[in-house]
């Protein structure tokens, strides 16, 4: 079954084509070729994508077992933060301000400062079986996993941190509200990706309907219909000028999908 997807709408950064994407509906490995899409909060989508699968509704759950939280690979952020915070689970606040589906946040191990969503797993569900944590290479934003997650289990704490959700949104009131994929780069060692953007004078520097955000430069935003090429222009630009002056080699974090 294939469900059509409007990347200009269904992407945080509001662009894309519309393409049919093949939907998994059981456990099986990724059809040859194909790229996973979750939610679209990191991707840009280019106009000729590859062929595109994405979870079923059949992996949108939570449940708990004494003290372990078991999570569906489609299962949306606010879902599983909303879920940890009516069962008073701590851990997971920085979810209610980061876009994603389960799947998504792992492979990338999206987090806020500290909190990442590594810290309380034990391990992923994967067409081949359980992968604990330990066997699974990650750091900072990375995570070397080549297969589907299909579920995640956690181990739970209780104690939801209220206090954490007031410096999570106010960590996001320096961020662009325009549509984005998140930050464009990773932040490299001992430096800022958005400090380097702006010392190279593309802090709100436009091209077509793209622009870096006169916000947060990091942030690549699209300000109503803006192309693919503009925003991979932008990119490109921007890793060579940093590159050019300071000699560092800029990592992206939004994943181009061609
Ligand atoms: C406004 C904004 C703010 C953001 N702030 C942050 C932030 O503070 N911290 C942060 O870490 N991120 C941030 N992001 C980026 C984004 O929220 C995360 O990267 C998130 O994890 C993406 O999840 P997704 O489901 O949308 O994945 P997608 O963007 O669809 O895909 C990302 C990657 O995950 C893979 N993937 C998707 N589903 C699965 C699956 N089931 N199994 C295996 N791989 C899968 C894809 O193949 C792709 O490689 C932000 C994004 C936006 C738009």
């Amino acid at each position: 079954m294939t469900k059509s997807i409007d990347f200009s709408k269904y992407s945080s950064i509001k662009i894309g084509p519309v393409v049919d994407v093949f939907l998994i509906d059981e456990m099986q490995p990724l059809p040859k070729n194909h790229f996973l899409i979750g939610g679209a909060n990191n991707l840009l989508v280019s106009d000729n994508p590859p062929p595109l699968s994405m979870l079923s509704k059949k992996f949108d759950y939570l449940h708990l077992e004494d003290d372990r939280l078991f999570v569906g690979g489609a299962t949306k952020s606010g879902r599983i933060f909303s879920y940890c915070k009516k069962h008073n689970i701590k851990g997971f606040e920085y979810l209610s301000k980061l876009p994603g589906t389960l799947g998504g946040l792992i492979k990338m191990n999206a987090g806020m400062k500290d909190d990442e969503i590594f810290n309380n797993l034990i391990k992923i569900k994967t067409v081949d079986g359980y992968i604990l944590k330990e066997d699974i290479n990650h750091g900072y934003r990375f995570t070397d996993i080549e297969t589907i997650v299909y579920e995640a289990v956690f181990k739970i704490e209780r104690g939801f941190d209220k206090e954490k959700l007031a410096i999570f949104a106010k960590m996001r009131k320096n961020q662009p509200s325009l549509p984005s994929a998140g930050s464009v780069f990773k932040n490299p060692d001992g430096d800022y990706a958005g400090r380097l953007i702006e010392a190279v004078g593309l802090k709100g520097y436009k091209k077509g309907r793209a622009s870096f955000s006169e916000v947060h430069a990091n942030f690549l935003v699209n300000e109503g219909g803006a192309s693919f090429e503009d925003a991979l222009f932008l990119i490109e630009l921007a890793k060579k000028r940093v590159f050019e002056k300071y000699s560092i080699l800029l990592e992206k974090e939004v994943i181009i999908v061609t």
